[in-house]
């Protein structure tokens, strides 16, 4: 007898990994083990192996995904508590958590001031558009316009632009912070406008409307950039107080009632230890 056919795994997990299948190869003993147990046949010995194969791969994708959009952090609308913002429109977050507005190369716009979740809500919406199979971009108006001004200056503007507007969700973050030069918001506008009706672009700000000229410098370029960026738009009305200003002054509230030893007016407990 040959040496391979006294040991077959050999080969089999030499071929598992050539068919680049690592969960068959990490589970087809484990999971034999259970289907000879339970008294499974072999085609359903295969489909338990092949749909965890499945499910592994579908992770992977998703992981890889999340590190490519380039999230600051990790924030899901799992943790976004919208009773603190009664003005945001809940349903329609949950609605665009979907996912739906990107096949449909839909805009999302979140205006509010600072500390009102604007962040976090299109953090969370990133996610969930990684989790449903989409590629994402996540950046902040200032790095994104440094990032065009650099590609600019190393002639290697077409590629970024190229790479921009091939994303299937770009996320904008904070513009209104900073003015842009000239050519920082003739450059912002390019990838607006490349992008319209090709892919869903998410923006959010602290400013209305009426101020983005303030930032852009130019009535022209903000009538023809939010023309295209608010023809198939969603927009989030985030006002509200800030969420860590609040937040602080709880904690503070909380921290004083307990020394005074008060019961807590949220549980009724008496808060001193
Ligand atoms: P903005 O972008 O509007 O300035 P952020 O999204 O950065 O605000 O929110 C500030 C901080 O408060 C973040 O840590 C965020 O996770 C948290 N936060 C804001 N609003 C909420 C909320 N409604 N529920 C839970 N956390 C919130
Ligand atoms: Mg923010």
């Amino acid at each position: 007898m040959t040496r391979t056919a006294d040991k077959p795994q050999v080969l089999l997990e030499h071929h598992l990994r050539v068919l680049k299948l690592p969960t068959f190869l990490a589970e087809y003993e484990k999971v034999a083990r259970e289907s000879a147990a339970d008294g499974i046949d072999h085609p359903r010995y295969l489909l338990r192996l092949a749909e965890l194969e499945l499910i592994e791969r579908e992770r992977r994708l998703v992981d890889r995904r999340i590190r490519a959009a380039r999230f600051p952090a990790t924030k899901s609308l799992d943790t976004f508590d919208f009773m603190s913002i009664p003005a945001l429109n809940k349903m329609l977050v949950l609605e665009l958590a979907r996912s739906e507005y990107v096949i449909r190369n839909e805009n999302v716009i979140a205006l509010g001031p600072s500390g009102t979740g604007k962040t976090h809500v299109a953090l969370g919406l990133g996610l969930a558009a990684c989790q449903k199979g989409f590629s994402v971009l996540f950046t902040s108006t200032a790095s994104l316009v440094n990032r065009l001004m650099e590609a600019r200056d190393g002639r290697q503007l077409s590629r970024l632009q190229a790479q921009l507007a091939s994303v299937k969700l770009l996320i904008v973050d904070e513009f209104g912070y900073v003015p842009l030069s000239p050519t920082g918001a003739e450059l912002l506008f390019e990838v607006f406008s490349q992008r319209y009706e090709r892919g869903s672009t998410i923006v959010t700000s602290n400013l209305p409307f009426e101020e983005w000229t303030g930032v852009l410098g130019s009535e022209r370029l903000t009538g023809a950039l939010l023309d295209r960026l608010t023809h198939h738009v969603h927009i989030l009305e985030m006002n509200g107080e800030s969420y860590r200003l609040k937040h602080a002054r709880n904690r503070r509230h909380k921290a004083a009632k307990a020394t005074a030893g008060q019961s807590d007016p949220d549980t009724g407990e008496i808060t001193s230890p």
